[in-house]
């Protein structure tokens, strides 16, 4: 296949090509070349006239919970909700979809739902269970969670854990939260030793954190990736955004702050908010019933006060543009979607946010596609339009450097291309 005449923007950072044609081979990218020089190659396949259109890297959810989606339904209804919402991550320029703890089975499972599907489809790329304290965050009390972590207070049996586990997934997590010195966090010791094991197996560890102080120390654990916005001590000094800044700039450590997440739980049962995400064109007043009939809609989340969820959005939103000045490699990641009608809309309301943050919109592309990637340790084979990497593109008709609606908002997604197979209309070729 071929796509001519599009501006490429291959979110590597270089600056946009125009005019230009891009070649699919085997589900790969084969060239990226100036349009004018074009020959047509024997066995390109289709040529698609993408004139006017930007084509921008298929997009990455790098923080999603797919089994917690699929427990809020009934087994009977579980197969054809799951293939829905792949389809609907396609259409929503989003390629690849990274799962941050369920049961170890979960591959395997969604395997099975898929089985008999034709079109395109995300690729999937699975954390497995989480490691954590005894009834630490995410278990609790809630039995039916168990599968979903290693519950531990050993640094031996966490390491001989996770170097079984490291084969079996993409990469590896830990919930690092909680009181220090009780049962239900993870000791220090053990996550050093889950770091040690996964790096032997070649596989990258994030970590989800809570206060900033659980956050310097998963770095000095040796983490490839921070998850959540951090808690500050002081929400009214930025002292700590800076040392934030310095310490995962330092480290090259990624930075996944699911802002989406913290809007979501620090506003739910807030009407106002609705309004906001139906002027965003987030929602539409058709969702609202539906998203206001939701057990969880303005009832407390577990673990995350709604007051102490606005002050983690503000502060990140007000902090950010430090940490990316200072170098760090944001990674979108959106966790929920609570008041958003599906988890696809909800990672595009993640970029929208970072861009609110002050983020420039190459690095709000970026954040949602190669640093995902790279917070996964896949940055050398997908997340980019260049020769040899996974044909996963998205064609925008209007550049999303100029403006992010043109990212997010899905009136300007002309179609998807996923391992070089096209999904949504072909353009006049
Ligand atoms: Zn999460």
């Amino acid at each position: 296949m071929i796509i001519r005449h599009v501006t490429v923007i291959d979110g590597t950072g270089a600056d946009p090509i125009a005019d230009a044609e891009v070649v699919v081979a085997d589900g790969r990218f084969s060239a990226v070349r100036p349009a004018a020089s074009a020959e047509r190659a024997d066995g390109d396949g289709p040529v698609i006239d993408g004139r006017g259109g930007y084509l921008v890297p298929g997009l990455w959810e790098g923080h999603t919970h797919l089994s917690g989606y699929l427990l809020q339904r009934p087994e009977s209804e579980r197969a054809s909700f799951f293939t829905r919402l792949m389809a609907d991550f396609v259409a929503a320029g989003v390629t690849s979809v990274t799962d941050l703890g369920g049961p170890i089975g979960l591959r395997e499972e969604l395997r099975g739902y898929l089985a008999g599907v034709s079109g395109p489809v995300p690729e999937l790329l699975f954390s497995g269970p989480v490691f954590t304290g005894i009834e630490g965050w995410p278990v609790l009390d809630m039995k039916e969670r168990a599968s979903f972590a290693y519950q531990t207070d050993n640094a031996d049996q966490a390491y001989r854990q996770a170097l079984e586990l490291a084969d079996r997934v993409d990469f590896v997590k830990c919930v690092y939260d909680g009181e220090p010195g009780t049962p239900g966090k993870l000791p220090f010791e053990a996550l050093k030793a889950i770091v040690a094991a996964a790096h032997e197996k070649g596989k990258n560890v994030v970590a989800h954190i809570h206060h900033r102080s659980e956050l310097e120390e998963a770095v000095r654990a040796g983490v490839d990736g921070i998850e959540h916005a951090f808690l500050p001590d002081d929400a009214g000094s930025r002292a700590e955004a800076l040392d934030v800044a310095a310490l995962l700039s330092e480290t090259n450590t990624y930075y996944c702050p699911t802002l989406a997440a913290w809007e979501q739980l620090g506003r739910s049962g807030d009407e106002a908010y609705l309004r906001e995400l139906i002027d965003d064109g987030f929602l539409t007043e058709a969702d609202v019933p539906q998203i206001i009939s939701r057990p969880i809609w303005g009832r407390p989340f577990p673990h995350h006060p709604a007051d102490e969820c606005r002050v983690r959005l503000r502060y990140a939103l007000d902090t950010l543009g430090y940490l990316h000045d200072a170098g760090v490699r944001i990674a979108a990641g959106s966790d929920i979607a609570l008041a958003l009608p599906s988890p696809p809309k909800a990672l595009l309301r993640e970029l929208r946010l970072l861009a609110e943050a002050g983020l420039p919109r190459a690095s709000v592309l970026a954040a949602g596609t190669r640093h995902v990637a790279g917070k996964i340790g896949r940055e050398a084979t997908a997340g980019t339009i260049t020769p040899t990497a996974v044909a996963d593109a998205v064609l925008l008709d209007a550049d999303p450097l100029a403006d992010v609606a043109h990212l997010t908002d899905l009136a300007h997604h002309v179609g998807t291309l996923r391992q070089g197979r096209w999904d949504g209309e072909l353009p006049g070729a």
